[in-house]
């Protein structure tokens, strides 16, 4: 076994915008503010999904994001 997998596991993460995805972390759950699914760094480059671009755009104005 690497030394370097110590104490990482397989985690499942929830983010705020309601994705979920997998990722290594030190617990087996955890919760996200974002993600790759509702950053606006990475919608404001994916806007084929306007359903989602408007939630995002809420989420956004709850947190005081601005674009
Ligand atoms: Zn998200």
């Amino acid at each position: 076994m690497s030394k370097y997998q110590s104490n990482y596991v397989d985690s499942v993460a929830t983010c705020a915008c309601g994705a979920t995805f997998t990722t290594k972390s030190t617990k087996e759950k955890i919760h996200v503010e974002q993600c790759s699914e509702c950053h606006p760094f990475y919608t404001g480059q994916h806007q084929k999904n306007t359903a989602r671009r408007g939630k995002v755009e809420q989420f956004n104005k709850k947190y005081g994001f601005t674009e």
